[in-house]
């Protein structure tokens, strides 16, 4: 039998996982399965059964995404850093029984951003909006990019300003509210983690934020021109993007802890790509 690895999720008839790994897998001449399971939402411990099952019957790793992320997080034996600081995992392999979790969400974002998109972040402004799960996952990697800030922007600020101490001040590291970014000058990239874009919503921040020669990034994909890359447009940005690339990516990173090879990802970004316009 072939080596066996799924995502979960609920819902999970859009994902795009099966095909990514599929497509990487073909790539790169690996004898593997790659399925989407609908994980239970309740009761409350039918999410850890399912996992169980999988790995009782040879399942080798899972990709975990939305509503599961945490609780595959409190299942897990072992959790990377990374996935400590997030809180949420969204890659696991199984060794001997033993489930070690890994969130690869910002280092897909990072690698999306600085290799994809040629815009390193090193002494750059980095702004970034909303302070939820994707944030969490995103900001270890983004401090090692050593931007010469990162300011962390929400609604509820205090769930950044928890965020900023938990990290601690390594590198310039803040949190503030909106009305706050109006005197902060530019940045040059703004990122929207907000999920406001899912429901055609713009985070209120003001365009003064943005810079002609930066980069304008919306974690949302598929969606087109949303209404913040719209206003980044508006305020003359050269460079913006979704976040298919980081999709891909992320997916890119966990097929390489578990296959030991690394994809190609360019040709897969290209025929997932939605056109912003
Ligand atoms: P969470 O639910 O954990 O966090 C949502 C965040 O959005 C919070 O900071 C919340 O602010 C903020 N928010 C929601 N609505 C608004 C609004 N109308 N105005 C301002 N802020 C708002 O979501 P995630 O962090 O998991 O996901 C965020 C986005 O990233 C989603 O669009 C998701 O699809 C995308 N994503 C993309 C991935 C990819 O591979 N491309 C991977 C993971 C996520 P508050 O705390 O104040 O309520």
């Amino acid at each position: 039998m072939n080596d066996r690895y799924a995502v979960i999720g609920n819902p999970i008839g859009h994902t795009k996982s099966p095909l990514i790994h599929g497509l990487f897998a073909e790539q790169t001449q690996q004898d593997m399965t790659y399925v989407a399971i609908e994980g239970p939402l309740e009761p409350a411990d039918a999410f850890d059964d399912t996992v169980r099952t999988f790995i009782a019957e040879g399942g080798k790793g899972m990709n975990v995404t939305a509503p599961f992320k945490l609780r595959a997080f409190a299942m897990a034996d072992e959790r990377s850093e990374r996935a400590s600081l997030a809180g949420a995992v969204n890659a696991m392999t199984f060794e001997n029984g033993r489930i070690v979790a890994e969130n690869f969400d910002g280092v897909g974002l990072v690698r999306d951003i600085e290799s994809n998109l040629q815009q390193p972040m090193a002494g750059k402004r980095v702004l970034v909006l909303g302070a939820g799960g994707a944030v969490r996952g995103a900001l270890l990697p983004f401090i090692a990019a050593r931007p010469a800030d990162i300011v962390i922007a929400n609604r509820h600020v205090d769930k950044a300003r928890a965020l900023v101490e938990q990290v601690g001040a390594e590198g310039s590291l803040t949190a503030c509210g909106y009305a706050e970014l109006e005197s902060m000058g530019q940045f040059d990239l703004v990122v929207n983690a907000t999920s406001a874009s899912l429901t055609g919503h713009l985070p209120p921040v003001p365009p003064s934020v943005f810079s002609a020669n930066g980069t304008a990034y919306e974690l949302a994909y598929g969606k087109g021109l949303t209404p913040f890359l719209r206003l980044a447009r508006h305020a003359g940005v050269q460079g913006i993007a979704d976040g298919v690339g980081m999709l891909v990516e992320q997916a890119a990173e966990a097929f390489a802890w578990w296959r030991g090879v690394r994809p190609r990802t360019r040709a897969i970004i290209d025929q997932l790509t939605v056109p912003l316009d």
